[in-house]
């Protein structure tokens, strides 16, 4: 479904991935870990273009896709859920996720055309609680219901592969589990997910462990 091979990222001069190379199989849940400045942002950003200038390839559904815009990525299926989730504060969580509505035809879901309306009852089956706060302005949600909301906003998109940077960082472990919970289900429906995250709860329910070290893939550990 995705793999990368011999990615390598730039700041200017300065190197920050070398020769990364890995796949995620469809319905894979792989964890990528690492220190801080490991290089875990830079490459999920450089995986849905929004890195750095990078060399090396990038193949998604079998398309190599390392020189597209964003937009076009994202539309063959690739959802990207950045760290600072970039929700639009003043506007309520009904708006945030209408504005990235679109119906397309999601092996999600059988490839089955599906309604702006469609997509929002699928979020809030799984995420309750952002159906209960749908007039609420982002800026007045705590971190974890703005990550909900984040990883909502993103399968409004109906992607079919999600990268996640740090979904678990600094959100109180009840709305941890509710996150890994809907990430859970998702992988269930056939959802394919790459997710830079320290969380041990995360990485004991993922198919593979990817390690990064400087900017280098190290061992591949299965829990
Ligand atoms: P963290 O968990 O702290 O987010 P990370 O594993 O995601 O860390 P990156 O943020 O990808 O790591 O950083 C990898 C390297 O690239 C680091 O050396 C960092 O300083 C550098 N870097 C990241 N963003 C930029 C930038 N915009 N300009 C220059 N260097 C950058």
């Amino acid at each position: 479904m995705l793999e990368v091979r011999n990615l390598s990222a730039w700041y200017g001069a300065a190197q920050a991935l070398f020769d990364v190379t890995l796949q995620v199989g469809q319905g894979e849940l792989v964890v990528l870990e690492g220190l801080n400045g490991a290089g875990k942002s830079t490459l999920l950003q450089s995986i849905i273009g929004l890195g750095p200038r990078v060399t090396g390839r990038v193949l998604f559904q079998g398309q190599a896709i390392a020189a597209w815009p964003v937009h076009q990525r994202a539309r063959l299926g690739l959802g990207f859920v950045p760290e600072d989730r970039r929700l639009f504060a003043e506007l309520t969580v009904r708006e945030n996720l209408l504005v990235a509505a679109r119906t397309p035809v999601s092996p999600v879901r059988g490839g089955v055309q599906r309604s702006a309306a469609q997509q929002l009852d699928q979020v809030f089956a799984l995420f309750p609680v952002l159906q209960t706060m749908q007039k609420r302005r982002a800026l007045e949600m705590s971190g974890g219901e703005q990550q909900m909301l984040s990883i909502a906003r993103t399968l409004m998109t109906a992607p079919t592969m999600m990268l996640l940077d740090e979904p678990c960082e600094g959100i109180a472990p009840v709305l941890v589990e509710s996150i890994v919970d809907a990430l859970l289900q998702l992988k269930s429906q056939g959802m394919s997910f790459l997710i830079a995250e320290q969380n041990a709860l995360l990485a004991a329910h993922a198919d593979r462990v990817i390690t990064l070290v400087a900017g280098q893939t190290g061992a591949h550990l299965t829990p």
